[in-house]
């Protein structure tokens, strides 16, 4: 573990203190304070107007009973979530979590990330994050629909265009935001598009909004390749994951000319050497809702499937150049970092939130290894939600092209912002860094113009 500054350290000491128990927001705030050291001694009026403590502050912290009724009649009680962490730069923004392993901590840590992500952006967006311990997994379409409309039927108080916009996340995709909505506008007798994004096409959705978080992902790696004289073409390349996030960053490392030979869900890996065929892993997962022992079993011989066992761990006998983990937290630790290192990785992308263990961060950082943090590189899924807000402020709706373009423009910017910044405080090539710090002094700019609130 890095080093400090004094005066965050003691910060540090008081966030542990009064946030028991919670280690992933422990995790996520510690790596943003690793960064920022260079920053208080260059601006010391940040530290005298506390912008710190009031970031690790969310400004509201909402917790709820969500009671509903099962297919067998039985009262079913989930506890749901919303933090609320800073509307400095826009209304709050940011996903919505159901995983039966979501406690308070994660939905901090979550949110705590979002702020920095979404200032990132440059767009006009605060951050939050919501979730419940209810899964989605192998509930009825009407079980998930009690669930969302009792989940929405408190939450819907707290929300509003201009005031909290969430979105999907793990265990939330277009069918949960279709009941989220639905229950939101009978409560409200409004038809307030803006309040939600990853809505379906036809009612106020965008286009490229499923694809954005994986595309946006490979659009960042590019920019990190290019840095190094280097593109896709050719390479092999692992993408943890199965969902919404790994679907399709799939299928833009396949158009540009690399090949994804590996893929995971929570119950095994798949090692595909002739690439993974994307359309079969669409038909499993999204449309019936499988396992991806299924992909495997309708490839016959020609994929293999490890039940339980972690994707990084095909670098051990094959060739990985491009490792883009999109699954969830905490997923690749110091262990894989070395497997992936040995195997001549060039570049490391997270297309989940903090899927990297501070470990294996440094490990790849020693080892030259480009890495983008989630905060840059999956940062892709929140933009093209703001381009959708921009679509339903103006009662429009852009076409697939026009709308990737500025997907990919704004990856661009994510990647000069980091790179550019980064270099401006002496450490050039340190994406984590220049990330922090990039997203950090835009927050911090517009906390200060706000005075003490
Ligand atoms: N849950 C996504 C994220 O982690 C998307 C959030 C959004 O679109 O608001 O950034």
């Amino acid at each position: 573990m890095m080093n400090l500054h004094p005066r965050i350290a003691s910060l540090y000491e008081n966030v542990l203190r009064r946030n028991p128990g919670e280690l992933e927001f422990h995790q996520a705030v510690r790596e943003v304070f690793e960064s920022l050291g260079p920053v208080i001694a260059k601006h010391p009026e940040y530290a005298d107007s506390s912008i710190l403590e009031r970031l690790c502050e969310p400004e509201r912290q909402i917790i709820f009973r969500v009671p509903w009724i099962d297919d067998q009649n039985r009262v079913q009680i989930h506890r749901g979530f919303r933090v609320q962490f800073n509307s400095a730069l826009g209304p709050y923004k940011g996903g919505i979590r159901f995983h039966p392993s979501v406690l308070l901590g994660t939905v901090k840590f979550l949110g705590f990330e979002q702020i920095f992500k979404n200032a990132l952006t440059g767009l006009p967006i605060g951050g939050a994050k919501g979730g419940s311990d209810f899964d989605p997994k192998g509930k009825s379409q009407n079980e998930v629909m009690r669930f969302c409309q009792s989940f929405m039927t408190e939450l819907y108080r707290h929300l509003g265009e201009y005031t909290d916009v969430p979105a999907g996340d793990i265990g939330v995709g277009g069918r949960e935001i279709g009941y989220l909505f639905g229950q939101y506008k009978r409560l409200t007798n409004r038809y307030e598009s803006g309040v939600l994004t990853g809505k379906g096409i036809a009612w106020g959705g965008s286009l490229v909004r499923t694809e954005a978080t994986g595309y946006g992902t490979v659009f960042f790696t590019e920019q990190m390749l290019k840095t190094r004289g280097q593109t896709f073409e050719g390479k092999q390349v692992l993408v943890s994951g199965s969902g919404n996030v790994a679907t399709y960053a799939i299928q833009k490392v396949h158009a540009l000319g690399g090949s994804v030979i590996g893929c995971s869900d929570s119950s095994g890996v798949v090692y595909d050497p002739e690439g993974i065929d994307l359309e079969l892993l669409r038909q499993v997962k999204e449309v019936e809702r499988g396992r991806i022992s299924e992909y495997a079993r309708r490839k016959g011989g020609k994929a293999e499937y490890h039940s339980g066992a972690k994707i990084w761990k095909i670098a051990e006998s094959t060739r990985i150049d491009v490792a883009l983990p999109c699954a969830t937290q905490n997923e690749l630790n110091g262990d894989d970092a070395r497997l992936l290192i040995r195997s001549g990785v060039q570049a490391v992308a997270e297309g989940a939130n903090m899927p990297s263990t501070p470990e294996a961060i440094r490990l790849f950082s020693e080892a030259k290894v480009l890495f983008a943090p989630g905060k840059a590189a999956n940062a892709g899924g929140v933009s093209t939600s703001a381009l959708e807000m921009q679509q339903n402020a103006s009662r429009d709706s852009w076409s697939f092209e026009y709308t990737e373009q500025r997907l990919a423009e704004i990856m661009h910017g994510i990647h000069e912002r980091c790179a550019h910044t980064a270099e401006e405080y002496g450490r050039p090539g340190d994406y984590v860094l220049g990330a922090n710090i990039s997203g950090f002094t835009r927050v911090a700019d517009a906390m200060l113009a706000f005075g003490v609130i």
